[in-house]
């Protein structure tokens, strides 16, 4: 698989609504790996139900002050997925991770995995709380990556491996 850069992105503004957590049965809203795309949210259990890389990201986050949505885009540059940090409002990180649209369900998995290291390593990082500390906890944990104009990426060793892993898990799947 291509390393996928962690970019850092521009801020997004918007404030999202932050669900407090509660005990017993997790309502949707209430977890902390979200998406409004049916289609990935269908993937989403697929693969915590078939990697045990992938769910052990997703319960990790769980237990983080990190919500991530996930959302899939057409416009994205020659990589998988990006993250970005949005904001730190009310106690919560707000994460986004974009994945390229048109790539096959494994594929999306091996991606997302990756992308959801990279959220544990920041819900692990509670310092990360914008951009500036998050590209100065990536210069310090992580390897350079190619820079897009202005953009840094940086990449893990982890993430690639976590992307790896899901990508064998899901392997039963057509590519
Ligand atoms: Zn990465």
């Amino acid at each position: 698989m291509q390393t996928v850069p962690l970019v850092l992105g521009a801020v997004v503004g918007a404030l999202l609504a932050a669900a407090p957590a509660r005990a017993g049965e997790l309502r949707d809203f209430e977890h902390h790996v979200r998406t409004t795309d049916l289609y990935l949210r269908e993937l989403i259990r697929d693969a915590v139900d078939t990697s045990p890389t992938f769910r052990a990201l997703v319960a990790r986050l769980q237990r983080s002050d990190v919500i991530v949505y996930v959302s899939r885009e057409g416009t994205l540059p020659s990589v998988d997925g990006q993250l970005t940090f949005r904001v730190a409002s009310g106690g919560v990180r707000y994460l986004a991770i974009r994945l390229a649209w048109n790539r096959t369900p494994r594929r999306h998995v091996a991606s997302l995995a990756h992308e959801l290291q990279h959220a544990v390593e920041i819900a692990d990082a509670p310092w990360v709380v914008d951009e500036a500390t998050l590209e100065r906890e990536y210069a310090r944990m992580g390897d350079h990556g190619p820079e897009y104009g202005t953009v840094k990426t940086f990449e893990t060793k982890a993430a690639i491996q976590a992307g790896r892993q899901a990508w064998r898990d899901y392997g039963s799947e057509a590519e």
